[in-house]
């Protein structure tokens, strides 16, 4: 896949696998956002995931 000389800062659509050059932030072809784009290098402290348990009760003792 990596066949092709790519420029430094080119991307490939996930959606559509049409190569967009460094400076589209959107696939040319199906609008589609850069994918590096979405993801900002610093995560957010927001971000949480996995961090709520609601099935787990009081019913296991979970822990040291
Ligand atoms: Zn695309």
């Amino acid at each position: 896949m990596a066949k092709f000389a790519a420029k430094p800062g080119e991307w490939d659509c996930d959606a559509c696998y049409v190569r967009n050059s460094a400076d589209k932030t959107m696939c040319a072809a199906c609008n589609t956002p850069k994918p590096a784009a979405a993801k900002p290098t610093s995560m957010p402290s927001t971000f949480k995931f996995g961090t709520q348990q609601p099935q787990a009760t009081a019913d296991t003792k979970v822990g040291l």
